[in-house]
């Protein structure tokens, strides 16, 4: 018989699964409690469950049927994991701290690969092979919780793949992340290169966490040749889409800005990005750009995303620079492969 998995299961489903192992259904409760709480690992952790039930577990379930495959860790403490799923294909994410503050942050895939193929980005690079399940993607931060002991506190879709190519299992892991692991719908962002279709039906059931959209270009020109999604949905478009999904869910939308030198770093485009998002009500984060196996791309000096920002934030929107995190393992943005490195 094949062995049932626990983890990233809801409370009903430990319900059935505990039925079936012929023990009292309120026995659920006590594993829910260790897999959630206590972020238990191995069955004998599970002082407070009978010897014989313990045993039982032993025989017919397991915790989860994914593996570490690797794992790296950063001078700044960021750890990177690569998975392998029951089907061998493996994707990456990412747990990243700041300091001074207490906040743990997952960033995890929702695909494996993903078929948007920016050319910047290094996941875009490997291909699209399938969609994640609900369970492989909140498994990621579980397994994460696990791993360190430690309770993860918000969650970023930033890692490989396009979260709205996904949406129902994107939805369904997001259920799950808040009604079972306990995170609170407001510490969730979901970031995407644009797809209307999808960011419609989030503003038809009211989505309460945070979007983000990778705009990275100040107008369709531009766009088109770096983000091949800019051919399907115009970013005219797209910010019409964000406009109402604000208008019905009442929550500001995050736009991201991965700025390359010489590429979408003048001064005259953060102008035109200023315009472009005239109306919207949203925060902007310009993204340093990564390097991610392509030459052909820099990052532009420090001070003149300074001189950028200052342009942007005449908008009146509030403008940050994201903190790089674990470059030096290739868990920055876009540096996601979902392949073994040699280390
Ligand atoms: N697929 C989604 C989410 C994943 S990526 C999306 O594209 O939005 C998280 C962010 O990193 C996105 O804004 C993405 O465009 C950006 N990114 C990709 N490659 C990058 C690189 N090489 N350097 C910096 N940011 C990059
Ligand atoms: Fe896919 Fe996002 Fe990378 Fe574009 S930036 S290829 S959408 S993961």
């Amino acid at each position: 018989m094949e062995k049932f998995v626990l983890s990233s299961k809801t409370l009903a489903e430990l319900e059935n699964i505990v039925s079936e192992l012929g023990e009292p259904k309120f026995r659920a409760k006590q594993l829910h409690s260790w897999i959630y709480t206590k972020f238990a690992s191995d069955f004998e952790a599970m002082t407070d469950i009978s010897k014989k039930f313990r045993e039982n577990l032993k025989q017919n379930t397991l915790i989860t049927d994914i593996k570490i495959k690797q794992r790296q860790i950063s001078s700044d403490k960021t750890i990177k994991y690569l998975l392998e799923y029951v089907d061998g294909n493996m994707a990456e994410c990412v747990l990243m701290r700041f300091d001074n503050r207490p906040n743990l942050t997952a960033c995890v895939s929702s695909q494996i690969g993903c078929p948007v193929g920016c050319v910047f980005c290094a996941t875009g690079k490997s291909g699209f092979v399938r969609n994640l399940t609900s369970r492989e993607i909140v498994e990621q931060i579980m397994i994460m919780q696990r791993d360190t002991g430690l309770r993860v506190s918000n969650v970023v879709f930033m890692g490989q793949g396009e979260p709205l190519l996904n949406l129902d299992n994107v939805l369904e892991a997001i259920n799950l992340i808040n009604s079972e692991v306990g995170i609170g719908i407001r510490r969730i962002t979901v970031s995407t290169s644009g797809i209307i279709p999808a960011l419609k039906r989030l503003r038809d059931i009211n989505f309460q966490a945070t979007v983000a959209l990778s705009l990275h270009a100040p107008n369709h020109q531009i766009r088109e040749k770096i983000m091949p999604i800019e051919k399907k949905y115009n970013i005219n478009d797209v910010i019409s889409a964000l406009k109402d999904l604000v208008n019905a869910t009442g929550r500001r939308v995050t736009i991201e800005y991965t700025i390359i030198k010489n590429v979408n770093d003048s001064l005259e485009q953060a102008k035109e990005i200023v315009n472009l998002l005239k109306g919207l009500h949203c925060n902007i984060n310009i993204i340093p750009y990564n390097n991610a196996c392509n030459a052909e791309f820099e990052k532009p000096s420090e001070e003149h995303i300074n001189k950028f920002k200052f342009i942007l934030e005449r908008s009146s929107h509030k403008v940050t620079v994201r903190l790089e995190r674990g470059s030096d393992i290739d868990a920055a943005c876009g540096q996601l492969s979902g392949k073994i490195k040699n280390v």
